[in-house]
């Protein structure tokens, strides 16, 4: 069996809805479910708009276009690289500003280091679903006149100081990809409550068509399909469901790992709202089992741990190449993707798999490098 699967609500109610999209015949295009579902988002989240796309990326691409981004844009380096290249795609320069090794988010003294004449603005991302710093990225935005954007797509449900991630910068980018907590297969949105902003994506992701026979933009095409609003719709049923499963896994993985000496899973305020959806554990240089060779060994058990986003933007394709000393700058992004390992959850993970795989890191925690223990094929399986 493996271990960390995505989500899914109820397969009875989702296949109740791919019948009506059948009967209806209408499959995209603005379609009464994507209606449905831009409705139940914006109003799950309090915002005036929310414009669903087919992707995440997609949507970045069209927020930075629709806010006339140019030249530099500040982002961090230590994210999905669909962050940095929705800047590169158009032709934007995207400048990797370091992260605070205790948040991984943005630290904005790094970011304000970053600002040139050519920077206007900034892409902040909610990292794990942890909000970033945005009363602070904010005041950087305001005293350079940058505008600030979030990329949004780990924080569906999350809050920040109260407030559902959503509401801040200029507009939100929300990923609905089968990995994240919640999903349309694939899917995503920008929401704002920028009048303006709003009525521009809407031309900008339907080819800039403001009725029929009508172009008045160039636009592209990032819109939704009916069988993705249905999966939304259907899981956002499931949300509370999905969230309580990622809550007590991350609390019952943050007791049996934390109680190990080098290991620290990354805790959520609870002060917010979360989503829980990643279970990020720190691995010190000190522990007697590198990094890599752990996820070797719980990947050779079928649970499916992994890096996440090492080794950093700046040093792919084609970044590395622009900024070969980028490094010297990011020395805070080298040591947290150096250590970082993702641990599965969701709704697919139980008790027992958790018990399992923090018994596989007790043994690791007491052989050396040389001596690995000989586990068994089936420990997880
Ligand atoms: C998943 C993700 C994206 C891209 O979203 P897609 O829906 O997969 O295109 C962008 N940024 C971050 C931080 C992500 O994790």
């Amino acid at each position: 069996m493996h271990v960390g699967r995505p989500n899914i609500g109820d397969r009875e109610a989702f296949i109740g809805y791919v019948n009506d999209i059948f009967n209806r015949r209408w499959l995209s295009n603005n379609g009464p479910l994507v209606q449905e579902f831009e409705k139940r988002i914006a109003g799950y989240l309090g915002v005036k708009h929310c414009v669903a796309m087919c992707n995440g990326t997609l949507a970045l691409e069209i927020a930075i276009r629709a806010l006339d981004l140019k030249g530099e844009v500040i982002v961090p380096s230590y994210t999905f690289i669909a962050t940095a290249h929705a800047l590169q795609w158009q032709e934007i320069t995207p400048v990797f500003a370091d992260i605070d090794p205790v948040t991984h988010h943005l630290d904005p003294d790094a970011v304000r280091r970053m600002v040139t004449p050519h920077t206007t603005g900034i892409i902040g991302v909610h990292l794990w679903g942890r909000a970033a710093p945005v009363k602070a990225l904010q005041a950087l935005a305001d005293e350079h006149g940058l505008q600030l954007l979030f990329d949004a797509a780990h924080a569906f449900g999350c809050s920040y100081q109260g407030k559902k991630i959503g509401h801040f910068g200029r507009c939100e980018v929300l990923s609905f990809h089968a990995t994240k907590f919640f999903n349309t297969f694939e899917g995503g949105a920008v929401v704002t409550n920028d009048d303006e902003l709003a009525k521009k994506m809407r031309l900008m992701q339907n080819f800039g068509f403001a009725g029929n026979d009508n172009v008045i933009y160039p636009g592209t095409n990032g819109k939704m399909t009916e069988i993705s609003a249905a999966m939304g719709l259907v899981n956002l049923e499931s949300l509370d469901a999905f969230m309580e499963a990622n809550r007590r896994n991350h609390a019952l993985y943050s007791e049996l790992l934390n109680a190990i000496d080098g290991l620290a899973v990354l805790p959520y305020n609870e002060r917010e709202e979360n989503n829980y959806q990643y279970v990020v554990l720190e691995v010190s240089d000190w522990f007697p089992t590198p990094r890599d060779e752990i996820i070797r060994i719980l990947q050779a058990e079928n649970v499916l741990a992994r890096k996440y986003f090492w080794p950093g933007c700046h040093k792919m394709y084609p970044y590395r190449a622009y900024y070969p000393h980028a490094g010297m700058l990011l020395s805070n992004t080298t040591m947290v993707a150096d250590r970082v390992i993702v641990l599965p959850t969701g709704m697919t993970i139980e008790e027992g798999h958790i018990r399992t795989i923090a018994g596989i890191f007790e043994l690791l925690a007491h052989c050396s490098a040389s001596k690995q223990p000989r586990l068994s094929r089936t420990a997880v399986a």
